[in-house]
């Protein structure tokens, strides 16, 4: 009864448009490793990790234990005006992790407050207003961002204060290029980024954003090696390169560190968020220093870089080196993604299995391989009923996410396995 209160309390007080997952949605009371339990006393596993964003998982000792000697020195929040040591360790290490040559760190509360100040770094320093995006991208939801956004049911151009082109190479699935090889499709795109440029800008762009691996737009997963033939073309022009790696950064995706890395290629600027702060708000952006210092005004964030935020996302960014969660990562995603390829295989309701690392999705389809919306919205039923809980996306909302934390054991990515089985099996029953 007390759950149905809060559910009618929440849709007459929120807006419409943010809508909760499920027909019944969950209230989370506690947590523990990669576990949740919802006020009802079930537990799941969490195969979302929050949204990204619970990097190490729920209740870690090491970080929970420096978060909680932060709020016992009293200071939860210190002015920005003034010196924090946690803010300057924090810079340093991403700063140094980040391989951009002379890097400076500006920290912010989220992903949409880091790209937008990627773009006004950018827009000031080539003092050009002209940006480039992938088509199928999301960059986050205030003015800039949400302009640049290339997925129709996340995206509010009308509102853009910048001009905007889109370029084919993210969603490879559902491209005119799809059946071509790596090597042609890469060649495809380059043509298309050329072509962009030459028919819709002036040539005096300011920069190139992508994601390395689309998150909202459904773990999109371009060939190796795409961005750093993106760079080549941009670098002819002047044009920046900045990488969002709010979802794809830390290891997530097994092989390297930053997404951007499968790409050979170092960019201008990186942004991040989510799994930074395991669960605290904290984002930001690591640029070469030429690119943060051309900001002739004063720029500050109130919040941005708080001690108790950059006490949690060091202990956190600690935690993940040292226990190398990159390794574990590359390792359990390559057992998910052969396991479900396996179950791909005998059940054509899932079109696509791609991803890398701890990011992977099931892009669900129908009879004629159409976006299947209705299948995935049930698989999320599925799975739930069966105690695991996932992510949706994608740009019809027909894609299933998989992205647990990345201290995911062995035991716990065979159970996924077998639920999701299970689901997909059931979701392919009733669709018949
Ligand atoms: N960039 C990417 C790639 C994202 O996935 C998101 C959020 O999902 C954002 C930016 C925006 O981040 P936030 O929701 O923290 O503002």
């Amino acid at each position: 009864m007390a759950h149905r209160e809060l559910l009618a309390r929440h849709r007459s007080v929120m807006p419409n448009w943010l809508a909760l997952y499920y027909e019944q949605p969950i209230e989370i009371a506690s947590a523990h490793g990669r576990r949740v339990t919802d006020r009802e006393g079930r537990t799941y596993l969490d195969f979302f990790a929050g949204i990204l964003t619970n990097a190490i998982g729920y209740d870690v000792a090491e970080i929970s234990d420096a978060i909680r000697s932060q709020l016992d020195t009293g200071v939860l929040h210190s002015s920005t005006l003034y010196l924090i040591k946690s803010q300057v360790e924090l810079a340093e290490k991403i700063a140094q992790l980040s391989g951009i040559p002379d890097a400076k760190v500006f920290f912010t509360n989220s992903g949409t407050e880091a790209n937008e100040t990627a773009l006004m770094l950018a827009t000031q320093y080539r003092r050009s207003e002209q940006v480039l995006a992938l088509r199928n991208s999301y960059h986050g939801r205030a003015f800039a961002t949400v302009a640049i956004t290339g997925i129709r049911g996340w995206s509010a151009s009308a509102l853009s204060p910048i001009k905007v082109s889109w370029v084919h190479g993210g969603y490879r699935y559902r491209s005119p290029f799809r059946e071509l090889s790596d090597a042609d499709y890469i060649k495809a795109c380059v043509a298309d980024l050329r072509e962009v440029i030459e028919t819709t800008t002036a040539g005096d762009v300011a920069c190139m954003i992508v994601e390395p691996i689309q998150g909202v737009g459904g773990f999109t997963t371009p060939p190796d090696g795409l961005f750093g033939e993106f760079k080549k073309v941009l670098d002819e022009y002047g044009i920046l390169l900045v990488s969002d790696e709010v979802q794809t950064g830390w290891g997530r995706t097994g092989e390297h560190f930053w997404g951007i890395q499968a790409h050979d290629v170092v960019p201008d600027a990186i942004t991040f968020a989510k799994g930074l702060g395991n669960g605290l708000a904290i984002g930001g952006v690591v640029a070469r220093a030429n690119l943060t210092d051309c900001l002739r005004a004063n720029s500050i964030s109130t919040f941005g870089g708080n001690p108790l935020a950059t006490t949690g996302a060091l202990a956190a960014l600690n935690y993940l080196l040292e226990h190398d969660l990159q390794a574990n990562a590359g390792r359990l995603g390559s057992r998910l993604l052969d396991g479900l390829r396996a179950v791909a295989a005998a059940q054509p309701v899932v079109g696509d299995v791609r991803g890398k690392g701890l990011m992977i999705a099931l892009e669900l389809v129908g009879p004629d391989g159409e976006p299947n919306p209705a299948a995935a919205v049930a698989l999320l039923e599925e799975t739930r009923d069966r105690g695991l809980l996932v992510g949706k996306g994608g740009l019809y909302g027909n894609v299933i996410r998989l992205a647990p934390p990345m201290t995911l054991t062995q035991a716990e990515a065979e159970e996924a396995l077998e639920i999701l089985t299970q689901s997909i099996e059931a979701v392919a029953k009733e669709g018949q």
